[in-house]
Formats: C-alpha cells, structure tokens, sequence
C-alpha cells in the first residue's frame, strides 16, 4: 500500500524495548498532624520559603546589577549558615537544616528549568523565571531527603524537628522511599508524597500494536475501533463543583461563609482531580497491557487552551493520561511513540492516504472521494497514528540506533492505586518496604 502522506510528522521521543528502566513513583499518603505538629510544620513551610524568598532576590538582584548569577554555596553560607546568626532569622534555627537546604536546592532547579526552556532544551510548554512565594499560596510544602525522614516501626513517619507523624498508609510502599515531600493544601489537609525508585517490571509480549486518537466526543478512540468514554461519575462531580463555585462567587468577601465555601469547593476539586486521576491509571495500565506498542497523537493542547474549547480540553486531562501511558510503557517494556500533527489527521483517508479536505468538528462520518471508504472520523485519525507511528519506528530502528537510547526525563509520576499492593480489610497497611 502506498500512503501519499503529503504531511510532515516529527518524533519526538521514543522508546523501544530496548531502553527499559526503572521509573521514579510518588506515592502519596494523608497525615494526621496534631496540633504540636502542625504548629512545626508551619514554621517549616515558612523558613523553607523565607529561605526561598531570600535566594531569589540576591538572584534577581545580582542579575539586575549585571553581576554574575549567585553560586548556591554561597547562597546557602549566606542565607542559611550566616543568617541563623542574626536577629532577624534566628528562627531558621528552629527547624531541620535538611529543608533549608532543599528549599534552596529546589530554587536552583527552578532556575535551571527556565535557563534550559529559554535555551530551548527543553521540551514542552515554556517555563518561566522562578517566582516570590507568598503565605497566602494554595499549596505549602517542604522537602526531605532520608537525613531528615525514616518510617517508623509503629507505622509512624519520624520528620526531623517535627515529631512522629500519624499516616494513613492506603497501600504499601514497594522500596524505600529516597525523598518525602510534606504539604498542606488549600484545604487544611496533611500529604506526605515519598519518591520510590522502582525496578522495570516486563510484561509478556503481545502482537497488537495501537493508535490513540484523544478527542473530545469519546475521551479515546483506539485504531482497534475501542471508544473510551469519559466517565459519567467525573461529570456528575463535575456539575457539582461548578455548583459549589457559584455558590462561592455569591458569597461576601471576607465573611465566615465565605470560607467555608471555599474550602467545599478545594474539597470538591481534590475528588473530581483523584477520579480523573483513577479513571487514567484504569484507561493506560489497560492499554500497556493489551499492546506491545502504542502510539499516541501529541496533541497541541497550548494551542487548544487558547481556543473556545479550553475548558473541556482541560477538563479531560490528556496531557497527564499520555504521561501515564509514557512512563507506564517505559516500566513495561512497551514502544511508546507520540506522534506530532502538524495538521488535524482526521483530513487524511486511512485506507488510501488521499488527503479529503477539512471537516468540522460536527462532521462525524466521511467518505473518501478516492477510494469511496466511509470512514469514523474519530477511528480513521487513531488508524492515521498507528501508521505513522509504524513508520517512525522502522526508520527509526534502520537510520539511527541511538534513537533507542533517548534519555528518559526522571520524572515523579504519581503511583498507581493498587499497583503497589492491597490494604488489609478494615486495617491500615503496614508502613515499610518490605517489597510487595
Ligand atoms: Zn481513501
């Protein structure tokens, strides 16, 4: 068959079985500080980002004058060492020396995002400089490496200068944890989330291979002809978060309603975000599963995000789905291929690569003028990835193999529920890292 693509298609990563490795997975858990604690934990959050605060205008400042950027050593003598010293900071004292230090290494990191985005390194959307943090943000968090942190026998987790905290252990850790990250969010709720670097678990290998076609009428459509539905649970909790917002935007700023308004409606987002989140562990691991390969549209949702389309393109999450599908594939031993668009491949005739024009969106069957199929418009596009995403691979393997060697961005990926074991009925699991 000849395919007369008259498009260009661009790779961006790759991966094949030969580039399996281990995948770094957060796991998060809900902490029961008590009062003692909470009281610890606050002053934590705040030095960490006094410490933060402090970096950041000597950076700014430094930059602002013309002078070279400011090592972290000398940020960390300055700011931390030398400012315990003073009467001003002598508070820095009270709380582990560990989350100072991260704060200041996560300030560097921040940085070095945003000098590799400007340099163009980096893939993705455009990260911009680091900003000020503020007491009133939504989220406050401090980081620990394992000098500041152990799992207690007692099911506890020891945080340096903080105490013993209570943890609901919702499943197993599957190692040990190499970092913990504490925060609180917007409504008043404890998270411990811990990095465990976890080994490649190899799946038997299977024939199918699979294009994704991510849409808005079904949430995916497989080039097998597989429709995945977006959930109606999801809607339905979608419905009533916008309710509980309209009811927040009526409320008196300041009053005591108001409040509690806004704390229903954070408590609203966290559960329609963990569904959302479940309904995308279900979807992927399904996928990895049935496919040896799976090749997926990289979608320009920047693009879309500025359209009259945003909300429900945001709503749908496909970013954090195709990144579930990526590291899922690498863990598993899958190929994993996303392919770039650089126009809508729903005008392209699967069976005979005759390109037929534009069609609205409203336009849900077509027959191709050349060959006459009458194709879905939603299937024929997943048929158009999988094609091409073959065709990536080939020449990939033949013009170059160090393609295969890509190197594969270490990120934290939240772990799967059920993944890492199963909580005893009734009991809480026991803390640790006993593999499972
Ligand atoms: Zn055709």
């Amino acid at each position: 068959m000849q395919f007369k693509w008259n498009v260009i298609f661009r790779c961006e990563r790759w991966y094949s079985i030969n580039t399996v490795i281990g995948v770094q997975l957060r796991y998060n858990y809900r902490a029961y500080p008590d009062a003692s604690q909470r009281r610890a934990l606050a002053s934590a959050f705040g030095c960490a980002r006094v410490v933060w605060n402090d970096c950041l205008r000597d950076r700014k400042e430094a930059h602002a004058a013309g002078l070279p950027y400011v090592k972290s050593a000398e940020l960390s003598r300055l700011r931390i060492t030398k400012a315990k010293r003073t009467k001003e900071r002598a508070w820095l004292a009270d709380v582990s020396a560990v989350v100072l230090q991260q704060s200041l290494r996560d300030l560097d990191a921040a940085y070095r995002n945003f000098f590799e985005s400007v340099k163009g390194k980096r893939q993705g959307s455009k990260v911009g400089p680091p900003r000020y943090k503020s007491k009133r943000d939504t989220r406050q968090s401090i980081r620990l490496n394992t000098n500041a942190f152990s799992l207690q026998e007692n099911g506890t987790v020891y945080v340096a200068k903080v105490g013993d905290l209570k943890v609901k252990w919702s499943r197993r850790l599957p190692a040990a944890p190499t970092s913990l990250t504490v925060t609180k969010d917007s409504s008043g709720r404890y998270f411990l989330s811990f990095v465990v670097d976890t080994e490649p678990s190899i799946l038997p290998e299977v024939e199918t291979e699979c294009g994704i076609d991510l849409g808005l009428s079904a949430f995916a459509v497989l080039s097998d002809g597989t429709k995945i539905d977006s959930r109606r649970f999801l809607r339905r909790a979608e419905k009533k978060l916008r309710r509980l917002q309209r009811e927040l935007s009526r409320k008196i700023k300041g009053s005591k309603n108001r409040a509690k308004a806004r704390i229903k409606v954070a408590r609203q987002h966290a559960k329609v975000t963990d569904r959302r989140r479940d309904f995308h562990h279900k979807a992927s691991t399904q996928i990895i599963r049935d496919n040896q390969a799976v090749y997926v549209e990289d979608l320009l949702v920047s693009g879309l995000g500025r359209t009259r389309l945003a909300k429900s393109v945001h709503d749908a999450g496909w970013s954090s789905f195709v990144g579930m599908l990526e590291y899922k594939a690498v863990r598993h031993g899958r190929t994993f291929v996303k392919v770039d668009r650089a126009f809508p491949s729903s005008q392209v005739c699967s069976a005979c690569g005759f390109r037929d024009g534009p069609k609205p969106l409203n336009v849900r069957e077509w027959t191709c003028s050349e060959c006459h199929t009458v194709h879905d418009r939603d299937h024929n596009a997943s048929n158009n990835v999988l094609v091409e995403g073959r065709r990536i691979v080939a020449a990939g393997r033949v013009e170059t193999s160090n393609a295969c060697g890509a190197p594969v961005r270490r990120a934290h990926v939240p772990a799967q529920r059920g993944e890492a074991g199963s909580t005893r009925k009734g009991r809480t699991t026991q803390a640790g890292f006993p593999g499972p």
